[in-house]
């Protein structure tokens, strides 16, 4: 620190050092570490809540994932399950039939009990119409369970409100001789005259019913059972921007085509009548109506909506039957069941792809030769395009021995190879599909030749019908996961926000503490140092004052710590002092005027012998007297000199006011020493310029003051030596100047020599007789006028002309200020 620095500004700096700068410090540390703890806790928060969603995402798709092939495995179980119900269910309707021929076979042949049986075998068909679409039908209220127990999980379904028709099951019922010539025929739910010769296919159904040629070997209750039987419906499909399109004027194809023309189909059952006698008499036939198995498929639907009052196969959700060669016997759209050309009896050939009918036509077979020659299953692939020539045809049947376009049908034709049944998922149509199969197991007749029955059942489902229920969950986990990561960031946001606030908070407070407590430190510090460094300036300015001869001096003492202690010390000091300053001036005065009145007496003693009032005296006596004289005289002045000092010091010394002339001042002083001066060979120059105004001063003490001054010029220079006195008036003061050409006054004893008994050469005033009292009563009677005294050396050449300096002369000047009107001083 500084040493030119004040206590007050050391106390504060150390202050502020030792407790304002670590709090500074603290409150810095301590906000930057919660700030970095709270975006630490921040940090850590987000990178949880990312963890925790990235988690609750992995099981979302883990679950989805799970829920999918559990999904998929139970539809698919389901649909699996279904078709071979469906396939059960058919085969048990064909097994149905079997018992209705036997029981047929059972009568005596009559055209009157056939026609009963005819009239009573009927069966519903769905209308594709339903019954709640029909004016005036309101919905049933919904059914729940009366007991609270059953309500978990709770399904029901009301019946279906399809429109039902009851149709006869048969076409027709005949009896035919051994010859094949129809005996009894039931057609249209009448006796019919119009019977034919079924031994040839000339007059049977389409031209294509062979069955006669079969029957020769049958036995009693053996049966023979056709394939489908019927004219083959043409169709022609289209592709718009909405999909495959049926056109009108196609066959029927459920909703897609609904005024379509109807596959007309048939399948015989024959078996042999005999008599009492066990003789083969002839055979009872009848011709299912087609319309019946399509009953079976046409409603399936494979999704949660079940069952469906027309077919849809444009959904990509319906059933099919395949006889026994593979060929479509039941499809919604009706122009691909494989038929008969009614003109020829033949069978008009399945659709084939473009290769393979390219094929055909360089084969220079008729169609039906190429097909029936083709081997089945031959590189089938979806990548092949179907023949469009077929297409512009019509003639699009579905036999899955030669529709090398479709691979599917080689699936279904080996998973039914054991009359099993299975399933395969295909991409088809722009869609994965789900393709179930199941093997009829009607194993009469012809049927029994292979494992495969009557033919197989196919179920077609899109795959994305069954993960409706999987992608639903996945819908909702993913929801569930977008709102929880919505939520953390939410949090994340709002905890950043609190910690952020928080921190500001803590910040502003701190900041306030900080502020408060530098401020509290301040004040204190400046109390503080006010209260240490006040009593001392007090105790310096007095003491100043005492070194000045002020010794009146107290501090007043307030506090009773260590500086209290000091001011009262500085008091009891200062008392003291006073004390024994009173008691010298006491004294001085005392002795002064004690010996005044006895040294006058010597003196005027003295001097009335020198005068001769005592008498002659010899020559060596007045010389011892003159001696005597001056010591007289001397201890005169310094009895004089000590009473005014005594009197300047006491402050009792009395001023006799009054205008003034300076140059009579400065005259009557001349006067005073020039003897004096004379005796030393000095030369006194007065230079006092005209005009200098009248003063306000005491003349006498003035004149004392001058000479004193020019006395110290006299005595100090050497023999022969210059003095001049000047005077000028500069605004409302006289400078008196009284310069001489001696050897000057040391810098450091110019303030000295004003000090009583202070004799700058000890040596000259003892031998020019001096006692070092003179400036000091000088001083005091000036000041006491409110002016000033100070002396100059050495002097600067030329300031004074007539007055030589130089070498060893250096000169020195005593310079009086006095305030012109004498009214400041006193
Ligand atoms: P003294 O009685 O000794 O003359 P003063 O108070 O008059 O006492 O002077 C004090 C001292 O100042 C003297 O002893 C002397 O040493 C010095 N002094 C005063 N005037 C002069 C001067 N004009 N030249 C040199 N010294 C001086």
């Amino acid at each position: 620190m500084s040493k030119s620095m004040g206590i007050l500004a050391k106390l504060l700096i150390s202050f502020l050092t030792l407790s304002a700068i670590p709090l500074i410090v603290l409150s810095y540390v301590a906000n930057k570490n919660l700030n970095e703890t709270g975006m630490l806790a921040t940090r850590r928060a987000e990178e949880m809540g990312a963890r925790n969603l990235a988690a609750a995402e992995q099981i979302g798709r883990t679950a989805i994932e799970d829920s999918v092939r559990e999904l998929d495995a139970g539809s698919t179980e389901a649909v699996e399950l279904r078709t071979l119900e469906l396939a059960q269910r058919i085969a048990d309707f064909l097994y149905e039939r079997d018992k209705d021929i036997l029981i047929l076979a059972s009568f005596v042949p009559d055209p009157e009990k056939y026609l009963e049986i005819f009239s009573l075998s009927r069966r519903d068909i769905i209308l594709p119409e339903p019954q709640s679409s029909r004016p005036g039908e309101k919905q049933p209220p919904e059914l729940t369970s009366g007991n609270p127990e059953n309500q978990k999980s709770w399904r029901h379904r009301p019946p279906d409100d399809f429109a039902r028709e009851s149709l006869p099951l048969y076409r027709e019922i005949t009896f035919i001789d051994l010859e094949g010539q129809e005996r009894i025929k039931i057609k249209d739910g009448k006796i019919s005259e119009h019977r034919i010769n079924a031994a040839g296919k000339e007059e049977t159904y389409c031209k294509a019913e062979d069955y006669f040629g079969r029957l020769d070997h049958l036995r009693k209750g053996e049966i023979f059972v056709s394939r489908v039987i019927g004219p083959y419906v043409k169709g022609w499909l289209y592709t718009t921007d909405e999909g495959v399109k049926v056109r009108e004027e196609s066959a029927y194809a459920g909703r897609e085509n609904p005024y379509g023309r109807r596959f007309e189909g048939i399948i015989r059952w024959v078996t042999p009548v005999f008599d009492g006698h066990d003789e083969k008499i002839g055979y009872v036939t009848f011709a299912l109506d087609h319309k019946h198995l399509l009953e079976f498929t046409n409603h399936v639907v494979p999704s949660d909506k079940r069952f469906s009052e027309l077919p849809d196969a444009g959904s990509g959700n319906y059933a099919f039957v395949w006889d026994d060669r593979d060929r479509s016997i039941c499809h919604p759209r009706e122009f691909f069941i494989c038929g008969y050309d009614p003109e020829t009896g033949e069978e008009v050939p399945g659709w084939v792809s473009e290769d393979t009918y390219a094929e055909y036509l360089a084969s220079g077979l008729t169609l039906n030769e190429f097909v029936e020659r083709l081997p089945s299953f031959r590189d089938f692939t979806q990548k092949k395009p179907g023949s469009t020539d077929q297409i512009k045809a019509g003639n699009i049947a579905l036999d899955c021995r030669v529709l090398d376009t479709a691979p599917q049908c080689q699936g279904w034709h080996e998973g039914t190879e054991d009359g099993g049944s299975g399933s395969f998922l295909i991409y088809w149509s722009g869609l994965w599909k789900l393709t179930t199969y199941a093997a009829i197991p009607y194993y009469t007749g012809p049927y029994a030749n292979s494992r495969r029955g009557f033919g197989y059942v196919t179920i077609g489902a899109n795959v994305d019908e069954f993960h409706k229920a999987a992608n639903s969950t996945r819908a909702e986990i993913e929801e569930s996961i977008r709102l929880q990561g919505r939520d953390i960031e939410a949090t994340a946001v709002q905890t950043r926000e609190l910690i952020e606030q928080s921190s500001t908070r803590n910040r502003n407070i701190l900041t306030l503490i900080t502020i408060v407590s530098v401020a509290a430190i301040i004040v204190a510090s400046v109390v503080i140092s006010l209260g240490i460094t006040r009593p001392l300036r007090r105790l310096s300015e007095v003491a100043v004052a005492m070194g000045r001869g002020d010794l009146n001096q107290t501090i007043e003492v307030k506090s009773k710590d260590e500086i209290g202690q000091l001011a009262r010390s500085f008091n009891e000091m200062a008392a003291a002092v006073a004390e024994v300053d009173k008691m010298k001036s006491e004294f001085v005065t005392t002795a002064s005027h004690e010996l005044r009145t006895p040294i006058q007496a010597m003196l005027l003693g003295v001097s009335g012998i020198l005068e001769g009032y005592s008498g002659k005296i010899d020559e060596e006596v007045r010389e011892d007297l003159l001696l005597a004289r001056d010591g007289i005289e001397r201890l005169t002045r310094l009895v004089q000199d000590l009473l005014d000092l005594s009197r300047i010091e006491a402050r009792k010394i009395e001023l006799n006011l009054g205008r003034t002339s300076v140059a009579e001042i400065i005259d009557k002083a001349v006067e005073v020493v020039m003897e004096l001066a004379l005796f030393h060979d000095h030369t006194i120059t007065r230079n006092v310029p005209p005009g200098i105004p009248k003063i306000v001063a005491d003349k006498d003490r003035m004149i004392q003051v001058m000479v004193n001054l020019l006395s110290n010029s006299i005595k100090y220079t050497p023999d022969g030596g210059r003095i001049v006195i000047a005077v000028e008036a500069v605004e409302n003061e006289v400078i008196f100047s009284v310069a001489d050409n001696g050897y000057g006054i040391p810098l450091s004893a110019q303030e000295e020599v004003f000090k009583k008994f202070f004799q700058a050469d000890s040596v000259m005033s003892q031998k020019v007789g001096g006692c070092g009292l003179g400036l000091a009563i000088s001083r005091g009677i000036v000041e006491e006028q409110g002016g000033t005294i100070h002396c100059e050396s050495p002097i600067p050449g030329g300031r004074f002309s007539g007055l030589p300096l130089g070498g060893e002369r250096k000169g020195s000047v005593f310079i009086v200020r006095l305030p012109m009107d004498g009214s400041s001083g006193v």
